[in-house]
């Protein structure tokens, strides 16, 4: 390994070093790993404890590495956080570089800095578990590139293949759990109906409502995931066509009505207050008054109401849903339009919800370059609104 540091150089003092390998070499491994959790531990713990942290990791890769890599290897860091690393594999002295030897590398440099931190999250009493995103990839030379651009290049594509990473396993994570609580209950309630519980004709009953219950939760689970995954690819056909928002918003209160004089709850909403043109495609727009609606129903108690109010807002229309419900934390709101966030799971669960009807509406309203938001506070109701561009002859409307 090319120097022997006591503190691994800046990216800046190598590149020359890098420029000369590169080009006689014309490729070169690349490894990139970076403490993916910084602002979090830095702010829990603090600026002295991170920068240990940091000198901690620069120190086991010095010892570490070594052993791992060859002299013209290259190593560094970036910026002067230094808690971003590179380590530059050159193929001089090498047979042969594949990618499965750099992979090789980068886990064996990761499992050895999780030893390490772990020990000294011992030492520390840091709880958290330091997360790094790390990839590795070929870096090839390109005169016409410089090797900073090359670098900054491959560093964010392997960053987002980390997030991307992530991201998958924990949607993997929470689509398992959204479907094991319902098959569990429902495997449970058949199993002691086989055992004997179906001679009992009352329980037989009991039993089966709530199987039926948590069938259709699964039902509906797949279809808004189907239904979210159409919109979010780019096969949805948007039907755009020239509306008036009173007529949505009446189409979505039919819907709705059983459900809202189940619970004896009014909708009240006055058409001939404000109404307005839009080019918008109606069945989905509906959808979002009607999942807005639904919640405003599904979390306010019996005999409360819902109003539903439309005004001008510059160029946008305004709807907003108002209710006299639970509410939300304000600190929960920006969470909301996530997928598979419930403010109160349990709350949330009983009521038969699944976390992504928010997240649906969100991509509609987005779909349609406009803007979803909430106001609430927890015990006083909530207001769920959306922004929508109205239609301008003059203007050239696309979505
Ligand atoms: P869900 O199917 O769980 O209702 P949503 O995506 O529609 O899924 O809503 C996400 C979460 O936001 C809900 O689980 C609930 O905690 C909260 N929420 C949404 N609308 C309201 C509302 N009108 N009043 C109180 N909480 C709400």
């Amino acid at each position: 390994m090319s120097g022997h540091f006591k503190e691994i150089p800046l990216l800046d003092k190598v590149i020359a070093q890098l420029e000369k390998q590169l080009s006689s070499n014309k490729y070169t491994g690349f490894i990139y790993f970076e403490i993916a959790n910084s602002r979090k531990i830095k702010d829990y713990y603090g600026e002295k404890i991170y920068e240990d942290l940091v000198s901690n990791v620069n120190d086991t890769l010095l010892n570490f590495c070594p052993s791992l890599l060859i002299d013209e290897d290259i190593i560094a860091t970036d910026t002067f956080s230094r808690d971003c690393f590179f380590i530059f594999l050159i193929p001089s002295k090498r047979y042969f570089i594949a990618l499965e030897d750099i992979k090789l590398t980068l886990h064996r440099i990761l499992h050895r800095l999780n030893e390490e931190i772990y020990e000294y999250g011992n030492v520390t009493g840091m709880r958290d578990r330091v997360e790094f995103y790390s990839g590795c990839n070929f870096l090839f030379s390109d005169p016409l590139i410089s090797i900073q651009r090359l670098i900054y290049e491959a560093r964010k594509e392997l960053l987002l293949n980390s997030k991307v990473q992530d991201f998958m396993f924990s949607f993997i994570n929470n689509i398992s759990h959204e479907f094991k609580t319902p098959l569990t209950c429902i495997k449970g309630y058949v199993e002691t109906l086989l055992e004997g519980a179906m001679s009992d004709k009352d329980t037989c009953q009991r039993f089966l409502d709530i199987i039926s219950f948590e069938t259709d939760r699964l039902v509906k689970l797949t279809s808004d995931l189907l239904d979210l995954s159409t919109i979010k690819s780019s096969f949805l056909e948007m039907n755009r066509q020239l509306l008036d928002m009173g007529s949505l918003i009446c189409r979505a209160m039919t819907y709705i009505k059983p459900y809202a004089d189940k619970k004896d709850i009014k909708i009240n909403y006055d058409r001939a207050h404000f109404n307005s043109l839009l080019l918008v495609d109606g069945d989905r727009i509906t959808q979002v008054i009607i999942n807005l609606l639904e919640n405003a129903i599904k979390y306010s108690s019996e005999g409360s109401s819902v109003d539903i109010v439309v005004k001008k807002q510059g160029e946008y229309m305004r709807v907003e849903i108002t209710d006299e419900g639970d509410g939300i934390p304000v600190s929960c709101i920006p969470k909301i339009f996530e997928m598979f966030t419930r403010v109160d799971d349990d709350r949330s669960l009983k009521k038969g919800g699944r976390g992504l009807g928010l997240a649906i509406a969100k991509n509609i309203i987005e779909l349609h370059r406009g803007i979803i938001n909430a106001k609430s506070e927890t015990g006083k109701g909530s207001t769920f609104y959306f922004l929508l561009k109205e239609f301008n002859s003059n203007a050239e409307d696309r979505i």
